[in-house]
């Protein structure tokens, strides 16, 4: 920008920084077309980032951490890789650039049209990240989309949460995952911190604000919280709210030994919450052949 002061230009370069993570490897799945990116941070760290195709939607699936503290047991991310650090506004927008660009060069797609902070780490313990990241997507001088189309997901983290939601009033998806809270703090550490007696109040004072359904994920794992006891558990845990139950069959991590749930037994749990008014969908967790599940992409690099 020549036209622009010496002493600006230096400024500038001082204060401001334009460098977008580096494709290091873009794997297509075969298994249902969806694409995953690793990403390099300029200190060398390692991002992924999926690209999903559901019906007519593109959808980007952005990490917001390099790995997590939460150490969910059946994470990979978690687990493995553990917690490096926190990315920045430019690090989680970056993502979104750099694979609408991927998609648009390579003829796949030509924009980007849903976000989901399903990725790695936990967006409710970057919280000025991810504000600043919702400011960027939501604002007409932006990315100008719909608050309907960005899903934030959290795996618990009760503070800041209601604040952020009713501020930029974007769809909430919490990784439920168990029905009570021996199950849950045995499998998820942060529910010790935040049990359900905390959640599920804060769930529900966030829903009298919003009237908004709330996405409910629940990862199916074979004999440990599958059975139609733990739905009749749900049932009673959720009652009074709308939510929307999205089953995940386990894709099996080396930190937790089980199996995924057998077909049968999703299909009668699946069938139980919708007889008690539940709405629920079972989900094909994208890209299990190019290690699609969350993190595996970034731990198989770096083993190389
Ligand atoms: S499931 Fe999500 S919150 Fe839990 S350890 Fe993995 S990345 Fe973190």
């Amino acid at each position: 920008m020549t036209n622009l002061s010496n002493d600006l230009r230096v400024q500038l370069k001082q204060d401001f920084f334009t460098q977008l993570p580096e494709i290091v490897d873009v794997v297509k799945s075969q298994a249902d077309g969806s694409y995953k990116f690793l990403l390099q941070a300029c200190d060398a760290r390692l991002i992924e980032t999926l690209v999903m195709f559901p019906k007519d939607r593109v959808t980007i699936c952005i990490s917001c951490m390099v790995g997590c503290p939460l150490k969910c047991r059946f994470c990979a991310t978690g687990n493995e890789i553990g917690f490096i650090r926190k990315l920045t506004i430019s690090e989680i927008m970056g993502q979104i650039l750099v694979a609408s660009s991927y998609l648009k060069e390579h003829s796949i797609a030509d924009k980007i049209t849903n976000i989901v902070f399903m990725g790695m780490g936990e967006p409710l313990l970057n919280i000025d990240a991810i504000k600043g990241t919702l400011e960027a997507l939501l604002s007409h001088d932006g990315f100008g989309l719909s608050r309907h189309r960005i899903t934030l997901s959290t795996a618990g983290v009760v503070d800041g949460l209601i604040d952020l939601l009713t501020t930029y009033r974007v769809k909430l998806a919490v990784s439920l995952h168990f029905p009570n809270d021996d199950l849950r703090s045995q499998y998820m550490p942060i529910n010790r911190k935040y049990p359900l007696p905390v959640l599920i109040p804060a769930l529900k004072e966030l829903q009298s604000k919003t009237g908004e359904d709330i996405l409910i994920e629940y990862i199916m794992l074979r004999g440990i919280n599958d059975q139609l006891e733990h739905a009749r558990q749900l049932v009673g845990l959720l009652r009074g709210m709308q939510v929307k139950f999205n089953l995940i069959p386990y894709n099996p991590v080396p930190s937790l030994e089980a199996l995924p749930s057998t077909e049968e037994s999703i299909n009668q749990f699946a069938t139980y919450l919708i007889q008690h008014g539940m709405m629920t969908t079972v989900r094909r967790s994208s890209a299990t052949d190019v290690a699609g599940g969350c993190g595996q992409f970034v731990l198989k690099a770096s083993k190389k």
